[in-house]
């Protein structure tokens, strides 16, 4: 282990074996192996074998409980990550993109096998904050809670609810996503920038 070599991480990343070392904040373990849960820098601690993911940023914007509406940036392993644009009925701004993250086992009231049934990159949803700091954590589990504008894979054109899924009028064709009971009900207001 090299002294003051920062590794940065994305929520998802590998950080090291569970065999080797201890899951330490920052992190989970899953199937033996031991990943970031949110953006940050690893640190190995040798003398008592912790790994841990130390956050780069704490946003004092969004509060634990806000409901807040965002887009889904990336997805990694587990994790969705998502810029939140907006916090609903505050006029608390969000300045610039505040990044969150959302954990496979928080997407849903039901088992969430595969993150890419659920979202997809450019989708928008609306989430609960569940945890403010040190990183954003979100929640869309809950009728009220996940994709409130989702756009077509194949088009990217916006989709319309239709028999619980979504459905592109132009490509006939139906996907799958955690939907929430405002689709479609919510005009959000982007930021140009
Ligand atoms: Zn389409």
């Amino acid at each position: 282990m090299v002294e003051n070599e920062d590794k940065f991480v994305f929520p998802g990343d590998e950080v090291g074996m569970a065999e080797e070392w201890i899951s330490g904040e920052g992190t989970y373990e899953d199937e033996g192996k031991i990943h970031a849960a949110h953006f940050g820098v690893v640190k190995y601690n040798e003398e008592d074998l912790e790994a841990r993911v130390e956050a780069i940023n704490s946003i004092v914007e969004v509060k634990e409980g806000d409901i807040v509406y965002g887009v889904v940036e990336a997805r990694k392993n587990s994790m969705a990550v998502v810029s939140i644009d907006m916090v609903e009925g505050s006029s608390r701004g969000v300045k610039e993109d505040i990044e969150a993250s959302i954990h496979i086992s928080e997407v849903s009231d039901d088992y969430t096998e595969e993150l890419e049934d659920e979202y997809l990159v450019g989708d928008i949803v609306r989430a609960k904050v569940v945890q403010a700091e040190p990183t954003i954590r979100l929640s869309t589990i809950g009728k009220q809670f996940g994709v409130v504008k989702g756009y077509c894979s194949q088009c990217r054109k916006d989709m319309k609810y239709k028999k619980n899924k979504l459905y592109c009028p132009r490509c006939d064709i139906y996907e799958n996503r955690k939907i929430s009971k405002a689709y479609g009900k919510i005009k959000l207001k982007r930021k140009n920038n």
